[in-house]
């Protein structure tokens, strides 16, 4: 499995003109819009190549692939992120590894998170994650009120800091119901921002190669893609 630099620069430049495009039509300005390159499951060769085309935003799903792909790039300028979901007893590794963990759906996960970067003296960004597609087969809170009080739990976790909200859109072709779930999440995260203020809270993830359009339109300032800059990861 490959991808050359050529065809790699010209996935990004088209992803880059639909993300224009989007936000155009949200009348938004495309730089407050962040693309984070996922690598899941793709050789380390791809991540050399998205580097050399200038990306410096990276995301991975599980721990130990991640550590045996960026262990080495943790102070070369990467921003890595954890996208799937983070067991407890991963924590450990993620606080060495990742520069935020968007995946934060439990306040246990959340705590032992912050007693590694504390004992690493550092201070770690999490995203908290709702499910909003309703299939119960995904991690995230479903209830927006669990969310709340955990969120009012970890904002007094010294060594983490809460920039947001991710979601992962429903499977599914119906445009308006993945439009209904995006849209859902941006009125938590609003509500967020006027709840607390002095969180500072900056960060929206959502969409992926087959919906971040309308995830742009619906208000996310952090898109996640795969598909659509490396190729199909299925051969
Ligand atoms: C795999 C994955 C992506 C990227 O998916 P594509 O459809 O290939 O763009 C984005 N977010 C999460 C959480 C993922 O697991």
């Amino acid at each position: 499995m490959n991808i050359n630099l050529e065809v790699f620069t010209d996935n990004l430049r088209s992803a880059r003109k639909r993300m224009a495009e989007a936000a155009r039509q949200a009348g938004r300005d495309a730089e407050d819009i962040r693309l984070l390159a996922v690598t899941k499951t793709l050789p380390s060769s791809y991540i050399d190549v998205a580097r050399a085309a200038g990306l410096t935003l990276f995301g991975e799903n599980r721990v130990q692939e991640a550590q045996s792909k960026y262990q080495s790039l943790v102070s070369s300028g990467i921003e890595l992120h954890l996208i799937g979901h983070l067991q407890r007893n991963k924590a450990k590794i993620a606080a060495s590894l990742f520069h935020c963990v968007q995946s934060i759906d439990k306040l246990q996960t959340a705590e032992a998170l912050n007693r590694y970067c504390s004992e690493l003296g550092r201070k770690m960004d999490i995203l908290l994650e709702f499910n909003t597609s309703e299939e119960d087969t995904k991690f995230g809170f479903v209830e927006e009120k669990r969310l709340e009080e955990t969120c009012e739990k970890i904002t007094k976790l010294d060594h983490l800091c809460v920039r947001g909200l991710m979601t992962i859109g429903p499977f599914t072709t119906d445009r308006d119901r993945i439009r209904r779930a995006f849209a859902r999440l941006q009125k938590m995260y609003q509500g967020l921002q006027d709840r607390y203020p002095e969180l500072s809270l900056d960060t929206l993830s959502m969409g992926m190669s087959s919906d971040f359009e309308v995830a742009i339109e619906e208000g996310a300032n952090l898109i996640r893609l795969g598909t659509v800059l490396f190729g199909s990861r299925h051969g």
